[in-house]
């Protein structure tokens, strides 16, 4: 297991495309549980394979860990109880918790569909194949640190993948982690939420991080509590 480097924007390589996975091999197994390592080390509930500069369309997301494992947390920043394949690593939690719960009351808690879904997610050649209506989110991402802006997505969706076993899967969900998965496909087309904001706004948060870059995370957290909050995907 390793912690990987995070692109940041406006890293033109955050802009690749990625290719289809034609198998999975140990190697992308590899890199899938490194790149779960690294999204719960920095707090994330999502992480695109290009946001680690890899080139391929593989999604790892996990938008229940935090409710699961806040209490567990708090008491001991060592006894981490989510585990993955076997693998005894103990996950930095030693960050502020995120207030998933108040995240989720606009959705009204975790949605059935959500719980009936087994995380973390890892998913190769994740394609929508069918979504309904409309949601609105708070997003934030790993490569755009301490920005948080309103994004539209839909509803509910219907995903096929290839597993980590390389098996095809099909999932429905809604909610947080609807958002989610919807968020890091982006990430393969090489496309991050401020692109999805009115052509104003977006003009104006990109201007404002070229030009300033990104505060550091003591600062971040000093200047807007609200922020260090929300999950980041
Ligand atoms: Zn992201």
């Amino acid at each position: 297991m390793a912690k990987l480097p995070i692109l940041r924007f406006p890293d033109p390589r955050l802009r690749k495309k990625g290719l289809p996975v034609k198998a999975v091999t140990p190697d992308l197994q590899v890199l899938a549980d490194d790149m779960l390592e690294t999204m719960y080390a920095e707090n994330g509930i999502g992480l695109a394979a290009a946001q680690v500069d890899r080139q391929i369309r593989l999604i790892v997301v996990d938008t229940a860990q935090r409710s699961r494992t806040q209490t567990t947390a708090d008491e001991d920043q060592h006894e981490a109880p989510r585990q993955m394949t076997g693998d005894d690593t103990d996950y930095d939690l030693n960050h502020d918790e995120i207030d998933v719960e108040a995240v989720r009351d606009e959705f009204g808690g975790e949605t059935d569909l959500e719980r009936a879904i087994t995380q973390p997610l890892i998913l190769f050649n994740p394609v929508v194949v069918k979504k309904q209506g409309k949601t609105t989110f708070n997003e934030g991402c790993l490569s755009v640190p301490t920005y948080y802006e309103v994004v539209e997505r839909a509803k509910l969706i219907e995903v096929e993948a290839l597993d980590r076993e390389g098996r095809p899967v099909r999932l429905i969900t809604d909610g947080l982690l609807a958002i989610c998965i919807q968020h890091e496909i982006d990430h393969l087309d090489g496309k991050l939420f401020i692109d999805r904001l009115s052509p104003i706004k977006s003009a104006r948060v990109k201007s404002k991080i070229k030009k300033n870059g990104y505060p550091d995370k003591t600062s971040a957290e000093k200047s807007s509590k609200k922020s260090s909050d929300e999950p980041a995907l």
